[in-house]
């Protein structure tokens, strides 16, 4: 985990992506940490569920590294676009028409384990089988 004070005494974080080529660096905490199984979520994961951090425009300090994105449509039919590193290929964040600007971060790329859990697993439906919910999760199928 990368943690750091900055000037004004305000925590900020950074995600990155496996090989360290983007990096993200926010300040403050999320507005929300979710989870999603959806199936586009998988495939866009490469594994059972994407978990990630919802952050203000005004939480993001800086963006450094070269990057890609790629747009889609969501399931209501908004894009949604996520960007990812044209090295190793790791989808560090992503924005949204529906977001109003704000950041959803893949928490992974924080490397730190005592990350807050998500609060909602959208798409609870489609989660792989073996997946038993944890206590005091909200579900949305
Ligand atoms: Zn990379
Ligand atoms: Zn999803």
């Amino acid at each position: 985990m990368e943690s750091t004070m900055n000037a004004t005494g305000t925590a900020t974080r950074t995600a990155q992506c496996a090989c360290g080529g983007l990096k993200i660096t926010i300040t403050g905490t999320p507005a929300r940490v979710y989870a999603c199984s959806c199936l586009e979520c998988q495939r866009a994961t490469g594994t059972a569920f994407s978990y990630r951090a919802l952050f203000t425009q005004d939480a993001i300090a800086y963006i450094t590294g070269d990057r890609r994105t790629w747009r889609r449509s969501s399931d209501s039919g908004r894009w949604v676009e996520q960007t990812f590193c044209p090295t190793c290929g790791t989808l560090v964040y992503m924005d949204g028409e529906a977001l109003s600007g704000a950041v959803v971060i893949s928490v992974g790329c924080f490397a730190d384990p005592g990350f807050a859990a998500p609060a909602t697993l959208f798409r609870a439906a489609r989660r792989h089988h073996w997946y038993a919910l944890p206590d005091g999760m909200r579900v949305v199928d």
